[in-house]
């Protein structure tokens, strides 16, 4: 038996981010069950102390599993720099400060890259997803895109750092790019895909 296939009616998203909700959303539409978030439960967001996308995923989705008693999937994700040292990284979200301003975030790396010697914008997003049970069992996958830094930051679709994300092969920034075709290459549909494969095996991807 597969100790990891997802036989529930409910799952919780482990995140307060509208923007990822949303995506996560729509890639588990086909499931057809019932999808809460950690908002519906007013639930404070737990310490992300961990080292790595994949450390903060598990943290947040066990914290929100523990606490509802219902299965929970988080998502750890951002965007790394090579000019940078990878930064801004599992820093992602606080580069855009307590008021989550993504301009401001945007304008940050524009103003760093531009202060490094023969750039080459090399950059890449990941994403981390965990899932928790309340037996404790948990599953953690990860996925990647590479692509080139941008500017000035294009599109209004999307959230975050999508306006100055052109993933390669693509002459598009993500921001300028339909959710739906987002979600088919994206770093998050890779992860979903691997979990998929583990945990909803038989569901198309
Ligand atoms: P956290 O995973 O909640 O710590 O936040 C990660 C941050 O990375 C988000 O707030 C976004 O700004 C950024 N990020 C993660 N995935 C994406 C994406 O698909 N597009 C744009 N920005 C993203």
């Amino acid at each position: 038996m597969n100790k990891y296939k997802f036989n529930n009616k409910k799952i919780v998203i482990a995140s307060h981010n509208n923007g990822k909700v949303e995506e996560i959303k729509i890639l588990l539409r086909p499931l057809k069950i019932e999808v809460l978030s950690a908002d519906d439960f007013n639930l404070k967001e737990p310490i992300e102390d961990g080292f790595s996308f994949e450390e903060n995923s598990l943290i947040k989705s066990s914290y929100v599993c523990n606490s509802t008693g219902i299965p929970s999937l988080s998502d750890d994700s951002g965007i790394c720099f090579s000019d940078l040292n990878n930064e801004p990284g599992i820093y992602s979200a606080r580069w855009a400060g307590k008021s989550k301003d993504f301009n401001l975030a945007m304008f940050k790396i524009n103003e760093s890259i531009n202060k490094v010697k023969n750039p080459n914008y090399n950059c890449f997003f990941v994403c981390a997803l965990s899932l928790s049970w309340p037996n404790g069992n948990h599953v953690t996958v990860s996925g990647k895109i590479d692509g080139k830094f941008s500017w000035p930051p294009k599109g209004n679709l999307g959230f975050g750092y999508d306006p100055i994300f052109k993933p390669l092969g693509y002459n598009k920034t993500f921001a300028e790019m339909e959710p739906e075709f987002k979600h088919n290459i994206s770093h998050r549909a890779l992860a979903f895909k691997k979990l998929i494969a583990i945990c909803f095996p038989g569901l198309k991807n």
